[in-house]
């Protein structure tokens, strides 16, 4: 079994209430081998919503309370990306699961690259939350793209 981000496999749980749908993402789920797992919306946050993203660090910065994160209005949702990062740690202990693929560049699900908290479209090097806190609890988590690629 592996967890999936669940825009990816249809659900219209991005911040602009739409999906980032991928066909072999979404036959995972048909097929009965993922679950899907929306990490902003399991945090508390409405969809649709603000974009937000990592201002001054990464994923990693954030569970260590060195960096927030905030909206396009600039409210400070940290608090959020938290708690759904760990509800996600909770649905693939709960399932026994060790995989996840995840959405690219989000700043809960990205993996490798995510938005680097300008709001301009420009990308920095490292995990959004959920990934880091996946990652560091023993996940093998890859982008979308690296599984299409495979
Ligand atoms: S938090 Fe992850 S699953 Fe939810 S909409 Fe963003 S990228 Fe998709």
């Amino acid at each position: 079994m592996i967890l999936v981000s669940a825009c990816l496999a249809g659900l219209d749980s991005k911040y602009n209430g739409k999906s980032n749908y991928n066909e072999y993402i979404e036959r995972l789920v048909r097929e009965g081998k993922a679950i899907m797992v929306c990490p902003e919306q399991m945090g508390g946050l409405p969809t649709p919503r603000d974009s937000c993203e990592i201002v001054c660090g990464v994923g990693g910065d954030v569970l260590e309370g060195k960096s927030k994160i905030i909206d396009s209005k600039g409210q400070n949702q940290t608090e959020k990306f938290l708690k759904g990062a760990e509800e996600t740690l909770k649905v693939g202990r709960l399932y026994n699961i060790k995989k996840a693929i995840l959405k690219s560049k989000s700043p809960s699900c990205g993996v490798g690259k995510i938005y680097d908290g300008t709001f301009s479209g420009k990308l920095t090097e490292g995990n959004g939350v959920t990934a880091e806190l996946l990652v560091r609890n023993g996940f093998e988590v890859i982008t979308e793209e690296e599984f299409s690629a495979k």
